[in-house]
């Protein structure tokens, strides 16, 4: 294939951003600051402001912030912490990290996200917290889980990592729950290069018990009042983090873009275009359709073709090896179980070209034909 299509393109955008981010870097090198310098202080700032929060705490990764924002809200042994099974492994991983246990709720299957009914059919009193996934840039249904929350006294943190800028009802992700958590590995909305995260609060008691985990429990240098971990945004990812947060509209745009131009073509086809529910604005981390029939002979066409697809997720959560202890079955949680058999995900990213998106689209409607 002379002009391969990507599934995501990377190199286009750090080409835009490279002397900027080179000049930044110099400037932290110069003031000899790498850990927990101005540009992490300054980026939390910039990041509280844009989601609309009283706190932003910079960490290692997107699965760290999972972790200390469910130890800040106490969350441990005994406890039960109900999720989706149709997200990435990262969004239980850390529930069993600090020793609760996850229990896994179905999904909805038009916005593949959690189903607030069947959330609270799983309710007991052993449960402490919600984990919602905004999954591929579809924000959940807040206001029914806030109300089940609200109802049981349960701790919600927003898993953002797909959905940075996604909002609901006006209310950007991450605002809406006890805790908010947000990945900025390289293919997600706001990516980096290279690893970090970050946690969103109101609460000061949680910003300040994050701000102590991750910095070993310290209170002051050497002083150390519990057992925390080592877990910093690196200070040269976030001197790129503001650089590409004060583009990141325009970037969302784009994916939007590429988005609605997909919906109008493979409209009328066999296919499902992804839906997004009254009042909700996607960020389309993932532009994923569902194929009733015939997924994999179509996904298989488009890789003759030269396309690349994913599938996010080829397996329930509940249904992984590693989670035969939970004793969930085949049938279990019908839904996911459903969608990750129709599931297919289309390269998308910003400044997708044009004459790739007429690709994509022409091969996946003459598979369907
Ligand atoms: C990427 C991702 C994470 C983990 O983020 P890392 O920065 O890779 O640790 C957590 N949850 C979801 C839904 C993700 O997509």
């Amino acid at each position: 294939m002379t002009d391969p299509v990507p599934f995501l393109d990377l190199t286009a955008q750090f080409g835009a951003l490279e002397a900027e981010w080179l000049a930044a870097i110099r400037e932290t090198g110069a003031k000899g600051s790498f850990i927990l310098g101005p540009n992490v202080a300054d980026f939390e700032r910039e990041f509280a402001e844009y989601v609309g929060v009283k706190h932003a705490i910079g960490v290692a990764n997107g699965t760290d912030s999972l972790i200390l924002s469910l130890r800040a809200l106490g969350i441990g042994p005994g406890d039960e912490v109900i999720t989706t099974p149709y997200t990435f492994f990262a969004s239980s991983e850390a529930i069993d990290v600090v020793g609760a246990t996850p229990v896994f709720a179905d999904i909805d299957p038009a916005s593949f996200t959690l189903d607030p009914k069947s959330v609270a059919e799983r309710v007991t009193d052993r449960t402490r917290a919600i984990v919602p996934v905004h999954i591929f840039g579809h924000p959940c249904d807040m206001s029914a889980l806030g109300e089940i929350a609200r109802r049981h006294k349960l701790a919600v943190i927003e898993d953002c990592a797909q959905s940075f800028g996604a909002t609901v009802g006006g209310r950007v992700v991450g605002s809406m729950g006890d805790a908010g958590s947000f990945s900025f590995y390289p293919t997600k909305v706001l990516g980096c290069y290279g690893d970090g995260g970050m946690i969103t609060t109101n609460s000061d008691a949680v910003n300040e018990h994050v701000r102590r985990l991750r910095n070993h429990g310290a209170v002051k240098p050497f002083i150390h009042v519990e057992v925390g971990c080592n877990s910093r945004l690196d200070e040269i990812q976030a001197a790129l983090l503001r650089i590409k947060l004060r583009r990141v509209r325009a970037d969302i745009d784009g994916r939007r873009g590429v988005a609605r131009a997909y919906d109008r073509r493979l409209a009328g086809t066999a296919l499902v275009v992804p839906a997004t529910a009254a009042g909700a604005e996607h960020a389309y981390n993932l532009y994923t359709v569902r194929i009733p029939r015939g997924r994999d002979a179509a996904r298989q066409a488009l890789a003759d073709a030269g396309i690349p697809t994913a599938l996010c997720y080829p397996q329930g959560l509940h249904l992984q090896e590693v989670y035969r202890r939970l004793d969930y079955r085949p049938g279990s949680l019908p839904v996911c179980e459903r969608l990750t058999e129709e599931n297919l995900s289309l390269p998308i990213y910003p400044g997708m070209p044009e004459r790739h998106i007429d690709r994509v689209c022409e091969a996946l409607t003459r598979a369907l034909a």
